[in-house]
């Protein structure tokens, strides 16, 4: 048995069922060189995966450019930017084009969008992308999101539904869009808005709107080891969506999350390797307690102790999606 591929929403572009998410290979996580994270991603796409996850934030251009060095059939890349305007947009574009050394990026996306509002405020930046897509160097373009509204929002917007959670605010424009990669998990364990009933059912309007998706966060960013079976059968039956990103940080890592998503018997050491690591969130001794962590922490999961003045982690709420480590100037974050 193979991986499995499907279409993405409408943009006639077929990925495997299984992502390669790379925010695991860059400096907050296993902080590989981009000689050994392309070598990772060149094993994976021998297996037969054909789609990667990266965002500006994640710092894995390299890795992924060092892996299209290797490769004679490149994969589907989806990059994704805080971009709020045209000249942030024209930067994160640049930057994706230039250190990937590609000309068309295939998705690009606002990354980690939470409400209607804050599509608003990036309008500008997606229309840049929007006319990036018009001249053929974006193949299709869309959000991130740990939120259920956005998704609610870009659907309504597609069926000219701006009644609800547009506010009067002009829709237009997102009518365009043609992905969406949400928190997507048994329990919705960091969805701010919602449960994972709400998310399942927004994101089925989605797919029903023609919108593409690709989840992330099935494990729950490792809360859901001691739940595996459940988590992955919970992702599995999502079958609105088109694949699910996964970090993964080793040969035998990729051999079993491609055995898992392919259906085929995985090695149970294998399993129980991975069912016994668990990953924390690290805070070095070092921290000043500035607060630039918390404030970038949507699931609240970061607060500053108030006797030692230092930041601490609540790690029942923590995803470890490493948005805190990458506000932090002194480097004191870590997911380990
Ligand atoms: S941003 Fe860094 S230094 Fe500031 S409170 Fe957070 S961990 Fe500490
Ligand atoms: S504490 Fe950091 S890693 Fe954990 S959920 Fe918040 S931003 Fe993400």
């Amino acid at each position: 048995m193979s991986l499995a591929r499907h279409l993405l929403g409408q943009t006639g572009i077929e990925v495997s069922r299984l992502a390669f998410g790379t925010l695991t290979l860059g400096p907050v996580q296993t902080n590989l060189s981009p000689d050994r994270g392309g070598e990772l991603l060149a094993y994976a796409f021998e297996r037969g995966i054909n789609f990667v996850d990266t965002a500006e934030l994640y710092g894995t251009y390299a890795h992924i450019r060092a892996a299209l060095r290797k490769v004679t059939k490149p994969p589907i890349i989806a990059s994704k930017c805080y971009a709020y305007d045209r000249e942030t947009a024209r930067k994160s574009f640049d930057q994706a084009r230039r250190e990937l050394d590609l000309d068309v990026i295939d998705l690009f996306l606002l990354h980690e969008q939470e409400t209607t509002l804050t599509l608003e405020g990036h309008k500008a930046a997606f229309a840049f992308f929007l006319e990036q897509k018009a001249k053929g160097l974006i193949r299709g373009v869309g959000i991130s999101t740990h939120a259920i509204e956005p998704v609610r929002a870009l659907t309504q917007a597609r069926l000219g539904q701006t009644h609800e959670l547009w506010h009067g605010l002009d829709s237009t424009l997102y009518r365009e869009a043609d992905v969406i990669h949400p928190l997507l998990n048994l329990r919705g364990l960091g969805l701010l808005d919602g449960t994972a009933e709400d998310m399942v059912q927004a994101t089925r309007e989605a797919a029903a709107a023609g919108l593409g998706l690709y989840g992330m966060k099935m494990l729950g960013g490792g809360h859901f080891l001691k739940d595996f079976d459940a988590a992955v059968a919970f992702a599995f039956e999502q079958t609105h969506v088109a694949a699910y990103a996964v970090g993964m940080q080793s040969e035998a890592e990729i051999d079993m999350n491609c055995a898992l998503f392919a259906g085929e018997p995985v090695e149970t050491q294998a399993l129980e390797a991975t069912r016994a690591r668990r990953r924390h969130l690290t805070i070095a001794d070092w921290c000043t307690g500035c607060g630039n962590c918390v404030s970038r922490c949507a699931s609240q999961a970061l607060a500053i102790n108030a006797q030692t003045g230092q930041a601490i982690v609540d790690e029942t709420k923590c995803v470890l999606c490493g948005y805190c480590a990458y506000g932090c100037r002194d480097f004191c974050i870590k997911v380990i």
